[in-house]
């Protein structure tokens, strides 16, 4: 099969990823094997493709926001899908669990989260998110940048029929982060909310909120974001240094910069709460606490992502017939893609159709 690949990280300018022919992967018990119809990029991808995010092995194709059709199950013989595994097929039967029953030809969504542990003190609590050993797609495990992929066959998820391949994939993890980012700023349904930075995450959010009746203020920079947040129904729109007219009850930041942080934080009313949508943050600059975090202020993190997540979000995109802005790049143009969500060149998502 075709797969982008990374050996190296290194500055996307000079095209870390390599396009090239690899063997398509057999799955193991527990596993289900998909033809990856459409893969998302995320800005997470660049931070692993240049090196924020330290390699964990020598080869890795990236991606994690895979809609594919399962063709093959661990353990079994499925559709066109031979495997050649002799060892996996003699071995027991995987665990049951409801999600093994996903039959060849179920198109399905692949999140950043790509297993867990289920034994942890985080997963025992519920905190999937948490895990103390998660499995990443497209960073400890393979991803979707390529013509299959295997998955965890629990940690996959029906794509309901409203959603085509396109436009579901920047739902599984821009969507699910920025949905998770705004039940972990605890919004309520009518009040203020501030989008920092407006790209493939916040303008999924934006579409959440106006279905709560909330009031979205949006700080972004680049003229574009900026046109396409008035288009989506804004209360008000600013350049990224300005700041709303209102007090806010909850702010999201999506940049990567803890600049943006701060700026959010000077926003909130007391008792507000900002949640950072970033995996990773330059810095956080001195701030003055009796000003900006007195009066129960409050700064979150948001860490991946839970399967609940997931559906929740999904049977929320299907309900109000969210569809993302998106631009479309082969395989071969996963190098380009890359450079668009750096250089911040496209509005809405980036996906990968192979
Ligand atoms: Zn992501
Ligand atoms: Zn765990």
């Amino acid at each position: 099969m075709k797969a982008a690949v990374l050996t190296s990280p290194q500055p996307i300018a000079t095209h870390p990823l390599q396009i090239e022919d690899v063997p398509i992967p057999v799955p193991t018990p527990g596993q289900v094997l998909v033809r990856v119809l459409a893969c998302g990029v995320c800005r997470t991808d660049l931070h692993i493709v240049e090196g924020e995010l330290p390699p964990l092995y020598p080869q890795l194709i990236p991606g994690h926001q895979i809609v594919g059709e399962i063709v093959g199950v661990g353990n079994a013989r499925v559709g066109r899908t031979l495997l050649s595994d002799q060892a996996a097929r003699n071995r027991p039967a995987p665990e049951a669990h409801p999600l093994t029953a996903l039959k060849p030809g179920t198109r399905v969504g692949v999140s950043w989260l790509g297993g867990t542990d289920g034994t942890c003190p985080y997963c025992r609590r519920g905190e999937e998110n948490l895990c103390d050993s998660p499995t990443f797609t497209g960073y400890s495990v393979n991803g979707g940048y390529a013509e299959y992929a295997l998955a965890r066959a629990d940690f996959v998820f029906p794509i309901p029929s409203a959603l085509d391949d396109l436009h579901a994939a920047p739902l599984l993890c821009a969507g699910t982060i920025g949905f998770r980012s705004l039940r972990v700023a605890g919004v309520k349904k009518g009040e203020r909310v501030g989008l920092f930075g407006f790209g493939a995450s916040s303008h999924l959010a934006i579409a959440v909120l106006q279905a709560w009746n909330c009031q979205v203020y949006v700080s972004t920079r680049g003229e574009s974001h900026r046109r396409l947040a008035a288009s989506l129904g804004a209360t008000w729109v600013g350049e990224d240094k300005k700041r709303p007219p209102v007090e806010l009850d909850r702010a999201i930041t999506f940049a990567p910069s803890g600049d943006v942080v701060i700026s959010a934080l000077s926003s909130l009313r007391k008792g507000g709460v900002v949640a950072i949508n970033a995996i990773h943050l330059d810095r956080i600059p001195e701030f003055d606490y009796d000003k900006l975090l007195w009066g129960e202020r409050q700064i979150r993190s948001v860490a991946n992502m839970t399967r609940a997540d997931a559906r929740d979000f999904l049977q929320l995109a299907s309900e109000i017939n969210l569809r993302p802005k998106v631009t479309r790049f082969s395989l071969d143009q996963a190098n380009q893609a890359l450079s668009a969500v750096k250089d911040d060149a496209i509005d809405g998502a980036a996906v990968i159709v192979p």
